[in-house]
């Protein structure tokens, strides 16, 4: 199995090359068909397994293939929801990585530092929003992020985000996210919090285990 194979486009292929990046990891080779066929995704991977680049290939390739109009720029078509700073930064590079040969634009949001230089780049307009919970809904809550126009949300590491107390903030989130979407949702583990989390947010989801 080789990138080629899973049928991404010159500039992603391209970009992974540069990065050094030879074969799929299974949850990608799994996975990356799946959201390119645009279905929901129930993943159980963990951290090291390859799971960012298993989402962030495919979401910058659907974005890159299918642009909106000029006028539509300024929304947000991909919101990533994950628990930690670190983790927003490092999904974050991935893109940057990944995307580089791409139009597609995203910004980190997350909470502990100023706000200014994360809301200059939301007016600067992006595709791509990856956020941590609590500063998202103060950016919504300020007017400065808009979700309803979403296509595709993301929210990784959803047992973390349990453990760490965010249930209710994702349900508020969830709330303003259009019903038509696409929908990843990755865990670590899956007790029975988890399946019934994701059961509210996907629809027939394909299930991928690795
Ligand atoms: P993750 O599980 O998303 O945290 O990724 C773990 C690490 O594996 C990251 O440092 C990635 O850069 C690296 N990685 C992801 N996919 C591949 C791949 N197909 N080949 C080589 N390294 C990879």
């Amino acid at each position: 199995m080789t990138f080629q194979d899973l049928k991404l486009i010159e500039p992603v292929l391209r970009a992974l090359q540069e990065e050094g990046y030879t074969t799929p990891t299974p949850i990608q080779a799994k996975a990356i068909p799946i959201v390119l066929q645009r279905k929901d995704l129930l993943g159980c991977a963990q951290t090291g397994t390859g799971k960012t680049a298993a989402f962030a290939i495919p979401i910058i390739q659907l974005i890159q293939e299918n642009p909106v109009e000029k006028f539509e720029r300024s929304r947000i078509r991909a919101l990533i929801l994950t628990p930690t700073r670190e983790l927003a930064i490092q999904i974050g590079e991935s893109f940057s990585a990944y995307g580089r040969h791409t139009d597609v634009r995203h910004t980190v949001i997350f909470g502990g530092v100023g706000q200014k230089p994360q809301t200059d780049a939301l007016q600067r307009g992006v595709d791509v929003l990856i956020a941590t919970p609590g500063r998202l809904l103060d950016l919504i809550n300020q007017g400065f992020v808009k979700l309803n126009q979403l296509e595709f949300f993301i929210l990784d590491e959803a047992d973390r985000m349990l453990d760490m107390g965010f249930v209710h903030d994702v349900k508020k989130i969830l709330k303003l996210l259009p019903a038509k979407r696409q929908s990843l949702f990755f865990s670590a583990t899956m007790p029975p919090s988890i399946i019934t989390l994701a059961g509210t947010i996907l629809r027939n989801p394909v299930k991928v285990e690795v």
